[in-house]
C-alpha cells in the first residue's frame, strides 16, 4: 500500500467556521505538515447549511497567508446543491477569490430527496456549471443517481470526482457506491481527488480506506490529482495556481 499512492494534498477540510467542525486552520495546517502534505484546502460549508454562516468568511480569505505551518493553504468552499436543477448556494462575489469550489449534496433538508432520475438531473446540471471544480462525496447513499451517465458527463466537462474518506465512516453504504463511481471514473478517464473531509485536525491527510478501494480497482495513478507532486502541480497549473 505504501507504494501505490501517498497523497500530497488534502483539498477538502473543515475548520471551526463550520459549526460542526472542531479545529482551526492553524491546527489543520500543522496536522497536514506532520502528515507530510504539501497543501490543503480550507473548504467550509456555504451558507445553506443551517449555521451562522456568513459570506464574508469566503470573500475575505485573502486575509490568510498562502502558507501556514509550511503548507500551502488553498481557499475553498463546499457549496450545497439545492434542488433538482442543480442550483448552488454561491454567488460570483463569494467565490471570486477562491481556488476551489466543491459541490456536494447534504441531507437535513438542504437537498431534497428525490428519485434516481431527479438526482441524476441535478448532478448533470452541476457537471455543466463552470464554477464547480469538484463533485463532492457523490457516493452518499441518500442521493444515489445514474453513476455512469454523470461520470461520463464529468469526463466531457473535465470535472474532478471526489473520493471522500469521511463518507466511509459517516455515511453507511458509501463504500459500495464509491467503488462503482470509481469504476466508471477509470472506464471514462475521469480524474478523482482523495480527500479526508476532516472535521477535526487529526483526520487531515488520512485516506487509508479510499486508497485501499482504488488499489483494489487497480485505479490509474495518473487519474488521481493529489496522488503525487507531479499530478498535483499539473492540476494546479490548469487552475493558474501553484504550491
Ligand atoms: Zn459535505
Ligand atoms: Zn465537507
Amino acid at each position: 500500500m505504501m507504494n501505490y499512492i501517498q497523497p500530497v494534498a488534502d483539498l477538502h477540510t473543515h475548520t471551526l467556521y463550520s459549526m460542526h467542525a472542531y479545529s482551526t486552520i492553524g491546527e489543520n495546517a500543522a496536522a497536514a505538515a506532520r502528515q507530510g502534505l504539501l497543501a490543503i484546502a480550507m473548504t467550509d460549508h456555504a451558507p445553506a447549511i443551517p449555521e451562522p454562516s456568513h459570506r464574508w468568511h469566503f470573500t475575505h480569505m485573502n486575509l490568510l497567508p498562502p502558507h501556514i505551518a509550511g503548507v500551502r493553504v488553498f481557499r475553498g468552499i463546499e457549496a450545497n446543491v439545492l434542488d433538482f436543477d442543480g442550483r448552488l448556494d454561491i454567488d460570483d462575489g463569494m467565490i471570486r477569490n477562491l481556488d476551489i469550489v466543491i459541490a456536494s449534496m447534504h441531507g437535513g433538508g438542504i437537498m431534497k430527496e428525490g428519485t434516481k432520475e431527479e438526482i441524476t438531473a441535478a448532478w448533470m446540471a452541476v457537471a455543466n456549471d463552470a464554477r464547480v471544480d469538484v463533485i463532492g462525496h457523490p457516493g452518499t447513499p441518500m442521493f444515489t443517481f445514474d453513476y455512469e451517465t454523470v461520470v461520463r458527463e464529468c469526463a466531457r466537462q473535465g470535472k474532478i470526482i471526489e473520493i471522500n474518506e469521511n463518507s466511509f465512516n459517516a455515511r453507511e453504504g458509501s463504500l459500495e457506491n464509491c467503488t462503482r463511481i470509481a469504476y466508471y471514473c477509470k472506464k471514462y478517464g475521469v480524474r478523482v481527488m482523495l480527500s479526508s473531509d476532516a472535521h477535526f485536525h487529526e483526520y487531515v491527510g488520512k485516506f487509508d480506506r479510499s486508497i485501499l478501494m482504488l488499489k483494489e480497482l487497480a485505479f490509474p495513478i495518473d487519474l488521481v490529482i493529489n496522488a503525487n507532486r507531479q499530478n498535483l502541480e499539473t492540476y494546479l497549473k490548469e487552475k493558474n495556481l501553484a504550491l
